[in-house]
């Protein structure tokens, strides 16, 4: 246990604390903000250690350590009010406790009291509590409350964090002032909370007594890089009295604005960290816009090449971005454009316009795309459609037999290839163009972002070759893209590039991810589409769900079907896996139709093939994992099975989805569950039947998973943020966005030079690195 000793330092019968009581010379009796950690009263050397596993380093650091929840314990709840199934705080007496060794483990109760009303509290595998505890001492506790099983009390909280607030025993021995004055804190008003550190080792009230003692040394007014305007317009307080009152809030702030993160000082906090990444990306913007691009020129003969490749009428919504598109083409500053548009929108033709105005220009167009097969699917697809026209299209996979790419590569380099659509081939194999002026990236999540980042980076020339050449592989240096810009040659210029993306990407991470493209979004779908009816059918029932895709077949129509696995695990024999699901289907359920099957682990060329047997519809029924997810377009498909449905993302589900309905027929997605369906995975599929509109199902995936997961587990480039989330601070991200900008606009009668230089400079000594904005200048 922690005690005070009467010297007022923290005593302790763990090895650690004794050892790491820092020796006086440590004590910096000032701090301000860059100050060693170690030098904090209370940390010393060792701690130090422990804290840099945290990320914390220096003062600064510490300060946004912020408590995670707050436990009012000026009006605590009565044991009486708990309700079985809420988290909950409570101050009690205790009034005994005991380890039970059941055949499973040991499990340690305890009995606490508010008068008459009594609470258990229960611990598994507990054996180090014994000791802790004693009749008399007053404790607050937080946990889930349940339904005892057994005894006469009614209520029990589950595994509850605790702290001892006041033992009658040690009364004698601890009544130093220090004492007295963590007691005033740590009883009888709001207390923070802290996420323990060193696994346990540092504990709550190590932290509050710690960044307590921290706030009372720092010395004089923190500097504040947001402009005066802003801290006016916002309202934003001070930060130190920020960090004060997050710390330690005010005897009357609200318990509840306290967890939501809502009060004066998180919204300061909040604030500044979602401004200054908003600045950074801004910043961004703008110096990418200051870089000299192509101006594409667009005149009668180049509006008239882009309608004569249409293979329909352009909707309202294609109309519009395209003309978006157009205006950044034309401009000398380089095009950085991201294009929404749910499944089925019609972004591909939108890409194919601007490729056409880039060509007829005379300038070379990368489309990249995300897998073989939908590079593959674009290279048909723009043949169909543009090679009428005369252009010369080429497609550059990593697959390809050697020979191939070598010719290929050539046909780019000597600018014979004027559409060149790839894979990752195309940043990771140094392909060399003769005059890139646009490139496009389809499905970009995929690629994650820090990829986006590498390929817009890597339009320069490496200084080995020839000035006319520019590679999409080879790292631009600063001293390249220096002197391709004063050149100003147009084979100089930066490429414009316009980014696709298939899933709709909420708001807010669009704003944080995106921050720095401009955007444009199709919301309007093609017309003709009927929209996809979509059911869901317990697995038990499956040969209702075969029947009804044999009378599909039978129309003439073809389907999906989609498993979560290419192989059984030998783990989860339960589930389904595509391989063998495919065996069986040919065989018995739908017997005497074309099935074929797809998955990851087939060759490029395997893949290939049987794609284009389903695009010629010689393949009626598709077996599938998710690698037909993205892009896929056959428009007879009508039918989407998807087994297991419960183990899919919702994106990824509406993704599935988003396969069929693309043509005038009535389309059905079938989800098929088998075995236990969580409450998220209930939600999701709740979702599906509900909703066809992608944002809305973006915002809801969003809301299930958090930022990090959206874009799948292997997307890193979210910015880790101390104060801010962006699932609850989303109004706070667009305020911030909004003051960032205009503080760019400056100097003018708001914004001083001063100021504006200011916020920059405080920007990247202490957030460009923390967002990956190492390139912010
Ligand atoms: P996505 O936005 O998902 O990439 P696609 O570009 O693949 O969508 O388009 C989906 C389908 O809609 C394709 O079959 C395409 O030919 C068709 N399509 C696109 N735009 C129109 C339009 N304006 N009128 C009719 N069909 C369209
Ligand atoms: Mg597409």
């Amino acid at each position: 246990m922690l005690r005070l000793s009467p010297s007022g330092r923290l005593e302790s019968s763990c090895w650690w604390l004794a050892t790491a009581r820092p020796p006086l010379i440590y004590h910096r009796c000032v701090l301000d903000l860059n100050t060693d950690v170690k030098y904090v009263k209370g940390v010393g050397p060792k701690v130090a250690e422990v804290l840099a596993e945290k990320g914390i380093t220096t003062v600064e650091d510490l300060l946004y350590y912020l408590p995670f929840r707050y436990e009012d314990r000026l009006n605590p709840r009565g044991i009486n009010e708990l309700k079985a199934g809420e988290m909950a705080s409570v101050i009690a007496e205790v009034r005994g406790s005991g380890l039970f060794r059941t055949r499973r483990m040991p499990i340690f109760e305890m009995t606490v009291g508010q008068g008459r009303s009594t609470l258990k509290c229960i611990w598994f595998n507990a054996t180090y509590l014994q000791d802790k505890f004693r009749a008399g001492q007053t404790v607050s506790l937080y946990g889930k409350v349940e339904m005892s099983s057994r005894g006469e009390t009614r209520l029990q909280i589950m595994q509850p964090q605790f702290e001892i607030l006041h033992d009658p025993v040690d009364d004698g021995t601890a009544g130093s002032v220090e004492e007295r004055k963590w007691r005033t804190l740590e009883t009888g008003r709001i207390v923070p909370i802290y996420e323990s550190a060193g696994k346990g080792r540092l504990t709550a009230r190590w932290f509050r007594r710690v960044i307590h003692g921290m706030l009372e040394r720092l010395d004089g007014e923190l500097p504040d890089a947001i402009p005066a305007v802003v801290r006016g317009q916002m309202g934003l307080i001070n930060r130190k009295s920020a960090f004060w009152q997050v710390h330690w809030p005010e005897v009357g702030e609200s318990l509840r604005q306290l967890q939501a993160a809502r009060t004066p000082a998180h919204f300061r906090l909040i604030f500044e960290e979602l401004f200054f990444l908003e600045l950074g990306l801004e910043l961004k913007r703008r110096k990418m816009r200051a870089q000299t691009g192509v101006s594409f020129e667009i005149h009668d003969q180049v509006r008239e090449a882009v309608k004569r490749i249409l293979p329909f009428h352009p909707t309202a919504a294609q109309k519009r971005v395209l003309k978006e598109i157009a205006d950044d083409m034309r401009e000398a500053a380089p095009m950085r454009r991201l294009l929404q548009g749910d499944v089925g929108s019609g972004k591909t033709i939108v890409a194919f316009e601007a490729a056409v105005i880039a060509i007829e220009n005379g300038y070379q167009v990368a489309l990249m795309a995300p897998t073989e097969i939908l590079a593959t699917q674009h290279y048909l697809s723009a043949r169909r459609i543009l090679e009428k026209a005369g252009y010369r299209i080429v497609l550059l996979t990593g697959s390809q037999e050697a020979g191939r790419k070598k010719l290929v590569r050539h046909h780019i380099a000597q600018g014979n290839a004027q559409l060149v659509i790839g894979t990752h081939a195309l940043i990771q194999e140094s392909v060399e163009f003769d005059k890139l002026g646009l490139v496009i990236v389809d499905e970009q999540h995929r690629f994650g972002v820090m990829q986006r980042f590498k390929l817009m980076k890597k339009q320069g020339q490496p200084p080995q070759q020839a000035q006319n050449r520019r590679s999409l592989g080879t790292p631009d240096t600063p001293h390249e893209s220096q002197k391709r810009r004063f050149s100003g040659a147009p084979e100089d210029a930066e490429p414009d590039v316009l980014v696709m993306t298939a899933t709709p990407i909420p708001r807010t991470l669009a704003l944080t991810l995106y921050g720095d493209l401009d955007t444009s979004v199709l919301d309007e779908l093609p017309p003709g589409r009927t929209p996809v009816k979509t059911r869901r059918v317990a697995d038990d029932r499956a040969e209702e769900v075969w029947e009804f895709v044999r009378k599909q077949v039978r129309a003439g129509r073809q389907a999906y079907v989609v498993y979560p696995v290419i192989e059984e695990a030998s783990t989860d024999s339960e589930l389904k896996a595509a391989v063998k699901m495919y065996e069986q289907l040919r065989k018995r359920e739908l017997a005497g139709l074309c099935v074929g099957l797809l998955h990851g682990r087939m060759s490029a060329d395997e893949k290939d093939a049987t794609m284009a047997a389903f695009q010629r519809g010689e393949i009626a029924v598709l077996v599938s994992t998710t690698v037909i997810e993205v892009g896929v377009d056959v428009p007879n498909a009508t039918v989407m099975v998807i087994e297991h449905a419960e183990r899919f993302g919702l994106s990824q589900m509406h993704q599935l989805r988003g396969r069929i309905g693309r043509g005038a027929a009535q389309s059905f997605c079938v989800l098929i569950t088998g075995g236990k369906i969580s409450p998220e995975a209930e939600e999701r599929l709740d979702a599906m039947v509900r909703t066809q509109n992608g944002f809305e199902i973006a915002e809801l995936d969003l809301q299930l998973r958090g930022p990090g997961e959206f874009f799948g587990t292997k997307q890193a480039g979210i910015p880790e943020f101390r104060v801010a989330n962006l699932l609850r601070d989303r109004d706070v991200l667009e305020l911030a966005r909004a003051q960032a900008r205009s503080v760019l606009e400056g100097p003018n009668e708001h914004i001083t030079q001063q100021e504006r230089a200011n916020a920059i400079v405080h920007l990247k000594s202490h957030w460009n690195r923390r967002y990956g904005l190492v390139e912010v200048g």
